[in-house]
């Protein structure tokens, strides 16, 4: 007889990274989520664009997104187009329902790197994740985590920046601050998310100390720190990268 213990699907003892479906219909959504999971993915799920959005702009790092194109309020092709605006590179797998190759077309346009069309097997889905992952992976390999926004080109793992060509030196909380902005370029950060990302949630202090940080930085990126090109203040809710 079997034991329950050799019926267990074997996990992987680390996540393989995480993955957030976004699907209206609740059997589809559940069911591809299930597939992921028992691959070892961490899922996310979503069942509409707004929702989708939100899950995006938490700082929870997304490895991937499997994202079906007709869904309420914000649309999969609007959703991805609104992800590659604000510079957003996670790889996205594109469902419809519809086969057609102008809307795979428009799919691939909007900035999904992959699509499939329903109906599909979970076998086939968990393996486009699987070698998407694996090829998004080797590319930023690749390029070494280079980040770059205008004349700004950072390079995190030797904790070096240059700015018109020019090394420049950062504190250590400066260098955070910029690379969580490189990371989400027109991405508005508010004074209380900052102090929570750089600081730590046991920092007691004012959201002023935002303020003296951007104006420190602003005075070793911009060219006229007065009026910044790059760090710019969002009046009322906080700072975002260009
Ligand atoms: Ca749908």
């Amino acid at each position: 007889m079997l034991s329950t213990e050799a019926l267990k699907i074997p996990q992987p003892e680390y996540a393989l990274g995480s993955i957030l479906v976004v699907e209206d219909e609740d059997t589809i959504r559940e069911t591809i989520g299930l597939a992921l999971e028992e691959e070892g993915y961490d899922v996310l799920l979503a069942e509409d664009g707004y929702s989708a959005l939100s899950i995006a702009h938490r700082s929870i790092p997304i490895d991937l997104i499997v994202l079906d194109i007709m869904l309420p309020y914000i649309n999969g092709l609007d959703f991805c187009r609104m992800l590659r605006h604000e510079g957003n590179n996670v790889p996205v797998i594109m469902l419809s329902a519809k086969g057609s190759e102008s809307d795979r077309i428009v799919g691939l346009e909007v900035g999904a790197d992959d699509y499939l069309t329903k109906p599909f097997g979970m076998g086939e889905l968990v393996a486009r994740c699987r070698a998407l992952m694996r090829r998004c992976r080797f590319d930023t390999q690749l390029q070494g985590n280079i980040l770059r926004f205008g004349d700004i080109i950072m390079y995190p793992h030797e904790c070096r920046v240059l700015v018109r060509g020019e090394e420049i030196n950062l504190s250590p909380k400066e260098f955070r601050i910029l690379e969580l902005f490189m990371g989400h370029p027109r991405r508005v950060w508010s004074r209380e998310q900052l102090l929570e990302k750089i600081w730590g949630t046991d920092f007691v202090g004012d959201s002023k100390t935002v303020d003296v940080h951007i104006r420190w930085l602003r005075e070793k990126l911009e060219s006229d720190p007065s009026e910044p090109k790059y760090l710019l203040t969002v009046r009322g809710f906080g700072y975002r990268l260009g």
